[in-house]
């Protein structure tokens, strides 16, 4: 039987809304979800039904002070948690343990056998959670959750997150900096220019988890070039090195030339090389094994293309 890929969305990402001029809005999800209708992806895709995060999970890496913290600043109606970028509504807590459950049964369904592998379309993103702050329109950190999921209730040994989001994914470098069973990849903007500040070149992970680590920082104004450059030469002979028997992608599509948050030029091909060269990673080391979930990406018809584009490559894979 040949397997298919799955596609983690539920409506309910929708009602997670941190305010009516904020760029991380519910219309990103239905500019991906009408587009793969329009354009018939949709009934090719393993729908997977998320469910939230079970609390020992979330604590695995977040304060269990932070959760609550922020479970009653929804319940109390605040509209900002933490910090001015990170707008809440009364629902916003449930469905950000709704993300995070998202990509553990995304992971899930690929480790069950069920699909070969998965994007998760879910919001609220997660890259920039810390263990006791929400950061950067993130609350709790989705990916570093499935990480942990993965390591822990599947047994796996190795475990590599590559980041392409234009933003350095502080939160997954310091969740995992000290633990060498993740191996963290960023490729993001100059931290000296760009949001948050972090993902120096020198920040190489620590202690145990020293060497696994890896940030490609790259100037203002890269495009297509410099990306796959750094991706192909630096990034993936060391990720391929490490050998992870499991691939997730933090896929922001914010470097993209149109994205109107950071100051990078990517197009939707450079989208595609990378997706393209980290499938053949994940066969490699992985049998395939690949979950994909969004983070950033803001320009409504760029994040669009390039979700149906990387969905195209992962079913083709
Ligand atoms: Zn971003």
């Amino acid at each position: 039987m040949v397997l298919g890929t799955g596609l983690v969305y539920d409506e309910r990402y929708l009602l997670h809304r941190p305010g009516e001029f904020h760029p991380e809005r519910p219309a990103r999800l239905e500019a991906i979800i009408q587009r793969l209708q329009d354009t018939g992806l949709m009934e090719k895709l393993v729908r997977i039904h998320p469910y939230e995060a079970p609390l020992p999970w979330v604590q695995r890496l977040h304060d269990a002070d932070y959760i609550k913290r922020f479970q009653e600043a929804c319940k109390k109606g605040l509209s900002i948690f933490m910090v001015p970028d990170c707008g809440i509504c009364p629902e916003s807590y449930d469905i950000a343990l709704l993300a995070a459950g998202g990509v553990m049964a995304g992971v899930e369904a690929v480790m069950q056998g069920l699909v070969k592998n998965a994007f998760c379309a879910v919001r609220p993103p997660g890259h920039h959670a810390e263990h006791n702050r929400a950061l950067g329109f993130c609350f709790f950190n989705n990916i570093a959750i499935a990480a942990v999921y993965l390591l822990e209730n599947f047994g796996l040994s190795r475990v590599a997150i590559i980041d392409w989001d234009v933003h350095h994914g502080n939160g997954t470098q310091h969740l995992f900096e000290e633990d060498p069973r993740v191996f963290y990849l960023s490729l993001h903007e100059d931290p000296t220019m760009c949001y948050p500040g972090t993902g120096f070149a020198r920040e190489i992970g620590r202690g145990p988890g020293k060497g696994t680590v890896l940030n490609l920082p790259l100037p203002g104004g890269s495009g297509d070039k410099e990306y796959l450059t750094a991706l192909e030469r630096e990034g993936l002979p060391k990720v391929k090195r490490f050998a992870p028997e499991f691939v997730l992608v933090s896929a922001g599509f914010d470097a993209h030339e149109d994205d109107p948050l950071a100051h990078q030029n990517l197009t939707r091909e450079a989208y595609k090389a990378m997706g393209s060269m980290i499938l053949d990673l994940a066969r490699e080391t992985a049998g395939g094994r690949l979950v994909s979930v969004l983070e950033g990406g803001y320009n409504l018809t760029a994040l669009a293309d390039c979700v149906e584009d990387h969905l195209r490559q992962l079913m083709a894979a």
